[in-house]
């Protein structure tokens, strides 16, 4: 029997071991490493686009030099890992795969050259995973550019799962007063939120619309909030707007009631920022419509597909449109840090592991108030 898995995290085969549970690998004793790592665990992961998760068994990772082995405590579950798992998107994943971006838990083993982490300490593995660190992008703090970087959930094994590694220094640092639960939705939903409002380029006192609150937007309302704006929320649920309200939005717009373009350009002459999350390809042709001249127009979602844009609008009203992924380290410890100080709380439903294919039908009907986390430890 093997006593280590060669297999890249990424292509881990589904075993159906009866091994047992909580033995030490060998190979840790031979590194004169304690380790408490099992030698399987339970994970669900992505066999075919389109078709339910298996929830099953897998060999438990080790960690690579400069990864750690995280037991993961929980789990937040975005609408990206809808996306993952139906394979939406121009580039792909390869089955089988674990999605989850939002995992956190502590760290129990380190790999070797590890430095700044220790066992015990609580971390985040995020969407970016991992990045060169010695590109263009990356030497000038944008490395969520980078064309070589790994993300969290899809080009490696993510958070659905009891266990999973991640490299050291690309692993989110939690925070004291976040607790796992609380963490997760902060570490895809908040940060890449927090960072497309600050590529918004707004003043404090400025509007700033929120298209879709979903897990994304409702955070982006608090931290909009937080950081000064006027927030007017826009989705097609009432009880996304009403969480909206609840959450400091001075404004909401039903889209399904209203022409959102028309009633924000007749409530507040336009908005200096947009941010669109919503997964619908209509909210993102609504987008430039609700700036003023000289906004911004900022998208986070990622429904495929493409969008009309008003070429002579742009220009005579000098407008500016920008995609945003996620955020850096550096955004990452902001946006954690709203969380900490109670700036920014998602509103949190937890599911277990095994619910995981009626979350992300859930999230496919849009019936997700806030973010489901799974908890998992
Ligand atoms: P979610 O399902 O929780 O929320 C989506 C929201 O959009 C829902 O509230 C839904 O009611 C709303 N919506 C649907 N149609 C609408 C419309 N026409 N107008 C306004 N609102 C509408 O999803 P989420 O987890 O918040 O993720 C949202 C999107 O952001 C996904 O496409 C996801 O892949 C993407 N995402 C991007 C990044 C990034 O780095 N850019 C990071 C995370 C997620
Ligand atoms: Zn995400
Ligand atoms: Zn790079």
């Amino acid at each position: 029997m093997p006593t280590t898995l060669p297999l890249p995290a990424a292509s881990l085969p589904a075993i159906s071991a009866d091994l047992p549970v909580l033995q030490v690998e060998p190979q840790s004793r031979r590194r004169g490493m304690v380790s408490n790592r099992p030698r399987v665990m339970k994970a669900a992961f992505v066999t075919a686009f389109g078709k339910p998760l298996t929830v099953g068994e897998l060999p438990v990772p080790s960690p690579a030099a400069g990864q750690v082995l995280i037991k993961v405590e929980a789990c937040g579950v975005c609408h990206t890992d809808v996306h993952a798992a139906d394979g939406d998107w121009p580039v792909k994943p390869k089955p089988p795969f674990t999605p989850g971006h939002e995992g956190i838990g502590r760290v129990i083993e380190l790999g070797s050259g590890v430095r700044g982490l220790k066992e015990g300490d609580m971390v985040g593995v995020p969407w970016l995973f991992e990045a060169c660190g010695l590109c263009d992008y990356c030497l000038t703090s944008r490395e969520t550019m980078c064309e070589s970087a790994i993300y969290g959930g899809y080009s490696a094994n993510g958070g659905f799962a009891e266990y999973c590694v991640a490299p050291a220094d690309y692993v989110a640092r939690i925070p004291e007063g976040l607790n796992p639960i609380s963490a997760g939705p902060i570490i895809c939903a908040g940060v890449t939120t927090y960072k497309g409002i600050k590529v918004a380029d707004c003043q404090p006192g400025d509007w700033f619309v929120v298209s879709g609150i979903g897990g994304l937007g409702h955070l982006a309302v608090q931290y909009a909030v937080a950081m000064g704006l006027k927030v007017a929320a826009v989705d097609i649920g009432d009880d996304k707007l009403d969480l909206a309200r609840r959450l400091g939005a001075s404004l909401t717009f039903n889209a399904k009631n209203v022409d959102v373009v028309t009633a924000v350009q007749a409530a507040i002459g336009g908005a200096h920022g947009v941010l669109i999350t919503a997964v619908s390809k209509g909210a993102f042709a609504q987008g430039t419509g609700m700036l003023r001249r000289g906004g911004t127009c900022v998208l986070n979602g990622l429904p495929p597909g493409d969008f009309p844009l008003n070429i002579f609008d742009v220009v005579f009203r000098c407008l500016t449109v920008r995609g945003s992924l996620v955020g850096t380290r550096s955004d990452m410890k902001e946006a954690l840090a709203f969380a900490a100080a109670g700036k920014v709380k998602a509103n949190i439903e937890t599911a277990s592991l095994d619910e995981i294919n009626e979350v992300l039908e859930r999230l496919r009907a849009g019936k997700v108030n806030g973010r489901i986390v799974l908890k998992i430890a």
